[in-house]
């Protein structure tokens, strides 16, 4: 019997068949993927209304062969982010030793590091921790827990990340555990139940193979307070991107006719956006574990 992964509750409901048509391999899961809507089967759990993919569990053999060479090209727009993270976690722990799980090829670690915190990361594909490797970046191969990474943080990070994995208690567990007495999780995730999300229907950009597990405000906080957290601040992260990026995303929702090229010199142009579908949730672990 498939169980939710945050409640643990047995009522779980088809919501949307599987779409995919190959078979899956590292590419499905590119950070950069763009085939929005195409997911693997969607289940709903009537107690607490997580949305998970129980038939795709097994995802981290896919991850630890990703290569995705178009990420690296975004990355002054995806440290800009990392950094509106850091901003917001400054305002809470304004130094102290930090850790970012699911950390790519180490753009936040380089942010936090620049911002004076003592700052390392965990990441579980070789080829982007390589990629931090030779930036000299504190990235370790791997997943959290991991061997070499201490169990005390005063920040730890996860940013869009909770979404890609099937067990996502035990890993915020383990994160709770993980935090100094006054310590901070922040834990960015894509929001099912904004006014985007309801839009867009599955076409949703959000919606791709990649993301096996979808959370609403309300089973965000039931996972968060399950796990020994309580929130302290909540909130929508603005993001900023390329042009180009955000026509590419447009594009695929406009009538053929409308798919126009764009001129050249409008392409690198950055610009902050908030589709506020997103939610960004600071916590500290509870003294008292919940019941
Ligand atoms: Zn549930």
């Amino acid at each position: 019997m498939v169980h939710c992964w945050i409640c643990g509750s047995e009522k779980l409901r088809l919501v949307k068949p599987a779409n995919f048509s190959e078979h899956l391999t590292s590419n499905s899961f590119a950070i950069t993927d763009s085939a929005y809507g195409v997911t693997a089967a969607i289940y709903q759990c009537a107690s607490c209304e997580f949305l998970q993919c129980s038939d795709l569990a097994e995802v981290l053999p896919f991850y630890e062969k990703l290569v995705d060479s178009s990420y690296e090209a975004g990355r002054e727009q995806r440290s800009s982010q990392a950094r509106k993270v850091l901003e917001v976690a400054q305002e809470l722990q304004p130094s102290g030793r930090l850790l970012d799980i699911g950390a790519g090829s180490g753009m936040l670690v380089e942010q936090a590091i620049q911002m004076g915190y003592r700052a390392e990361g965990i990441e579980p594909s070789e080829w982007l921790q390589q990629l931090a490797q030779r930036r000299n970046l504190p990235v370790h191969l791997g997943t959290f827990p991991h061997p070499a990474v201490p169990r005390q943080f005063d920040i730890i990070t996860l940013i869009d990340v909770i979404e890609h994995v099937s067990d996502p208690l035990t890993l915020l567990r383990n994160i709770a555990t993980s935090l100094s007495d006054n310590g901070i999780a922040m834990v960015v995730t894509p929001d099912v139940g904004s006014i985007a999300a309801r839009i867009l229907g599955w076409k949703w950009w959000h919606f791709r193979v990649a993301h096996i597990g979808y959370f609403n405000k309300r089973s965000l906080l039931s996972a968060l307070n399950r796990a020994g957290m309580r929130p302290v601040i909540i909130c929508r992260p603005g993001w900023v991107f390329t042009i180009d990026y955000l026509y590419a995303r447009a594009r695929r929702y406009l009538p053929k006719f409308l798919r126009i090229g764009l001129p050249s010199f409008l392409r690198k142009i950055v610009i902050p956006v908030n589709f506020r579908d997103s939610w960004l949730i600071g916590c500290r672990r509870r003294t008292q574990k919940a019941p």
